[in-house]
């Protein structure tokens, strides 16, 4: 993620709504991936200094503010790029779940960022009903409207089907995320992870379901054509297999070669958000400085897909185990608390090139 820089001087952050320095409001402009300081021209109607377009502040913005993206003015929608994908919302008559919904709307904001950095196509449900992406908060329901215990409880599971990404508002909420985290013994589990995996999900559908990167795809992560009922009831009966260590990037991955590519996925995504970041603040390890490989990827072509790749990784293990160590110094859990093995970095290696191919096809 980059930071951006108020006309102050001050350095922003892509989360925030005002400079703490000169208290300028902040918009983030979609159509140009950067915050920067909005002010307001006419009723409802915003300019940078540096943007020929006027905008309006995407609905959520300007109402609830759980949102801080901008709606260009050739731009009918009231929603920004980010909500109108959401198809359902938390019920907002229980007051926690303003929050919740903001925290859900914030991880996915950063989830789109990287997605339109690396042009990955998005369709919207409103686009195409069948196939396009979508968004659902939902909860669970255990209570009735007057608070008593229902009989038939129903429970909301995370998970994809047809572009719909469905998230449980349970994920939202720190405490509740950590228990599951212990129950599920994982290492890690956040809402970012949560639509970054997910996301990957989708990304098949568009991506390999039809492509010519099928059979690549059913050579490196098997084949997807396996029961999958039966192999998450497997998994969760049984436990991953006593090898996974060896060839899936993580115990979930090990389930179905669905979830072993949206888990690579995600950590793919994790690699160069992470990495971005880091070369913003002018990362360097053992004096050799840490590159971003969002601006390889902008000016790629298809023989230096290879050597970015080689390039990433290696910053990657330079990055992470420094991070791991720094956060080890604090007490905290490592940041970054997997192991990737040789079968996983070929899988990581094929969703560079599916992604860079496909930056190259639609340029
Ligand atoms: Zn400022
Ligand atoms: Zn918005
Ligand atoms: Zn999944």
């Amino acid at each position: 993620m980059k930071t951006f820089a108020c006309t102050c001087k001050n350095t922003l952050h892509f989360p925030n709504t005002e400079c703490v320095k000169c208290h300028s409001m902040l918009g983030f402009l979609p159509d140009e991936l950067s915050l920067a300081p909005i002010k307001e021209v006419a009723p409802g109607m915003y300019r940078t200094d540096t943007s020929n377009h006027l905008y309006r502040k995407c609905r959520n913005y300007a109402e609830l503010d759980v949102c801080n993206w901008m709606v260009r003015d050739d731009d009918s929608h009231s929603l920004c790029q980010s909500c109108r994908l959401t198809e359902t919302i938390p019920n907002l008559n229980d007051p926690k779940n303003l929050r919740l919904w903001f925290l859900m709307e914030e991880a996915k904001r950063r989830l789109l960022y990287s997605i339109f950095k690396l042009d990955l196509p998005v369709v919207s449900k409103q686009e195409n009903q069948v196939s396009g992406l979508g968004f659902a908060f939902l909860e669970d329901v255990t209570q009735d409207a007057f608070g008593n215990e229902l009989t038939i409880k129903s429970y909301v599971t995370t998970g994809h089907q047809s572009g719909l990404i469905t998230i449980n508002l349970n994920e939202a909420d720190p405490s509740t995320r950590i228990e599951m985290r212990e129950k599920m013994q994982e290492q890690y589990r956040t809402l970012l992870g949560h639509f970054r995996h997910e996301s990957g999900h989708y990304f098949w559908d568009c991506l390999i379901k039809n492509s010519a990167y099928l059979e690549e795809f059913r050579r490196l992560f098997g084949d997807e054509r396996i029961d999958y009922q039966h192999a998450m009831q497997s998994y969760y009966s049984n436990g991953p297999a006593a090898d996974w260590q060896n060839v899936w990037i993580s115990a979930y991955a090990s389930m179905h070669p669905w979830e072993d590519w949206a888990e690579t996925w995600a950590h793919y995504l994790h690699m160069v958000d992470t990495l971005e970041t880091a070369n913003q603040f002018e990362f360097s390890i053992a004096g050799s400085p840490l590159s971003n490989p969002l601006v390889a990827h902008e000016h790629d072509n298809a023989l230096l897909t290879e050597t970015n790749f080689t390039r990433l990784f290696d910053d990657w293990c330079r990055l992470t185990r420094a991070l791991n160590a720094l956060n080890r110094s604090m007490g905290l859990d490592d940041a970054y608390p997997f192991v990737i093995s040789l079968s996983a970095l070929n899988k990581l290696r094929f969703v560079h090139k599916v992604i860079e191919s496909e930056a190259l096809s639609s340029k």
